[in-house]
């Protein structure tokens, strides 16, 4: 999107930027547009940052990096405190931003924020986990211990389906660790990230350790090769995922990269099938599928398939799709843009021509006003299908009919991906075999949607992850903190005595 397609002057906001505590006004000349995706229509202009720009705050948060370091890690935290309170005072708010500029419905956008402020929760509990390991006497008269030191600068960028989410997987962890902070979100849904920007502002966050630039590839290139830069987390598709890895890591820097997603839920032929089948319209349409972890893949086991699909298509066809910011309850909301709803609709025309059974057309009867699909099911698809191997992160449930779970652990084998799975079935037998032999990283058992939670870490596999240390949990801190080893011996001065053992005195 690099078009503007609002006149300049005209009444939408120009969206700023955070540079050292001061919100400015980008000097860029090109813009885009952002939409609110239930009506269409245009709600703001966001600057896409110049290369120089970047590498200024670049500068300034490097120029922040000695003061904030060297401030005590449970001060650090008493920020992550009030932040928290302030993203409680404001959470509809918040929450109202997020359906504005994505289009979740409000349940949805709420969970999302809920989401985000546990992480919050957890990076307030950070400093004991940086303390670090002390072996007194690993040789005579010297004791070994290792402490946690900040790595520096890091940067986020951020994907458009989680506005206010994903950011905060990220700067609360890097923030509390003493590092300093350049966010570079979404071009497609900068409000969010602006107002948790505020929040941190208000929270007392000194000047330079958080900010945010916003942008396209310009940006992104100067946060993956300037060399103030130390560590990049990012979030979105697989292609640009593996480019900032490659990018990133080729200039010295560490990076986690979490790509797109293609995920599997397998339903045994002893299945719940009431609640399987709630499960799986929750995990496919919820978020207008527009979620890395959202099942996209059904593999029903056994003779099940009919029935499954049946009550698929019923339940499916039931939900209310409409706008999400008319204070108006919907089930599913619409996708991010005019261009992606073509391309998710595209695919049922895909299906037709492979040979796949459009059991529910959700190009029918959707609302005009935004960028508006119903939820689709796709029967008969086999895995050699393109609806069963690319990610088409909309409202899509193709459904795969399989002999056996041999049958559908192959399918896993055989995926480029490796985010989420779900089996659902009564048999511990049957749950076990999946947890063990499942080709993804985040596995679930009876629950469509298996996204681990704060104090996990997202573990996606394969084409899904690029890096070693993954986002969230411990191995955030790992990944935002360096090790040091010291290793240290007095000697004894001659007026000095060695002392008794501890457990040779009375
Ligand atoms: P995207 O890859 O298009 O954009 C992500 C970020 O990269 C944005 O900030 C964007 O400005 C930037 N970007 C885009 N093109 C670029 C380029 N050529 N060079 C450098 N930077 C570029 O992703 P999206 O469409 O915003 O988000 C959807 C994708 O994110 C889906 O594939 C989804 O599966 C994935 N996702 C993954 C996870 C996960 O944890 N694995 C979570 C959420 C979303």
């Amino acid at each position: 999107m690099t078009a503007l397609d609002t006149p300049v002057g005209s009444e939408v906001e120009t969206i700023k930027i955070l540079s050292n505590g001061k919100w400015e006004t980008s000097s860029t000349s090109r813009f885009g547009s952002v939409f609110n995706p239930s009506s269409g229509k245009v709600i703001a202009k966001v600057p896409f940052c110049s290369a120089a720009e970047t590498a200024k705050v670049i500068e300034l948060a490097h120029a922040a990096l000695p003061a904030w370091s060297e401030t005590p890690a449970v001060e650090r935290a008493r920020l992550m405190f009030r932040f928290r309170e302030l993203l409680m005072q404001n959470f509809e708010k918040l929450a109202q931003l997020v359906t504005r500029e994505h289009g979740k419905t409000m349940v949805e956008a709420r969970a999302s924020v809920q989401r985000g402020i546990e992480v919050v929760e957890f990076a307030c509990g950070i400093p004991s986990l940086l303390m670090g390991g002390i072996l007194p006497q690993p040789a005579r008269g010297v004791d070994g211990e290792t402490v946690r030191h900040p790595v520096g600068v890091c940067a986020g960028i951020t994907p458009f389906n989680f506005p206010a989410m994903v950011p905060m997987w990220m700067f609360p962890i890097a923030l509390v660790c003493g590092n300093t902070f350049v966010l570079k979100p979404s071009e497609k849904v900068p409000l969010s990230a602006n107002f948790m920007a505020e929040l941190l502002v208000q929270a007392g966050c000194p000047a330079g350790v958080f900010n945010v630039v916003h942008g396209d590839k310009e940006v992104v290139d100067v946060l993956l090769t300037h060399e103030l830069v130390k560590a990049v987390s990012f979030v979105g598709s697989t292609a640009i995922a593996k480019y900032v890895y490659e990018t990133g890591t080729k200039h010295g820097k560490r990076v986690q990269a979490a790509g797109g997603a293609k995920n599997h839920l397998i339903i045994m032929p002893d299945a719940d099938l009431d609640q399987a089948v709630a499960a799986l319209q929750a995990s496919a349409f919820g978020c207008a599928g527009e979620r890395c972890m959202a099942g996209s893949v059904a593999v029903s086991v056994g003779g099940i398939s009919d029935e499954l699909v049946g009550r698929l298509v019923d339940k499916a066809g039931q939900m209310k799709v409409g706008p999400t910011d008319a204070g108006v309850d919907v089930d599913m909301g619409p996708l991010i843009t005019a261009e992606h709803k073509a391309r998710v609709a595209g695919y049922l025309d895909i299906a037709s021509g492979e040979g796949a059974t459009v059991a529910l057309d959700g190009r029918k009867d959707a609302p005009t006003s935004g960028f508006f699909l119903k939820p689709s099911v796709i029967d008969h698809v086999k895995p050699a299908m393109r609806l069963a191997k690319e990610e088409i992160f909309g409202p899509v449930l193709s459904v795969i009919r399989a002999t056996s779970l041999d049958a559908a652990l192959e399918i896993g084998r055989n995926s480029p991906y490796g985010n989420g799975a779900s089996i659902f079935t009564q048999s511990g037998w049957a749950a076990r075999e999946f947890k063990r032999h499942f080709n993804a990283g985040m596995i679930g058992v009876n629950i469509g949607v298996p996204a681990p939670m704060a104090w996990f870490p997202f573990t996606g596999w394969n084409q899904s992850f690029f890096g070693d240390l993954h986002i969230q949990g411990k191995e955030g801190i790992q990944f935002y903190t360096q090790q040091k080893t010291s290793m240290t011996r007095w000697f004894e001065h001659a007026s000095e005595a060695a002392h008794d053992p501890v457990w040779r005195q009375k």
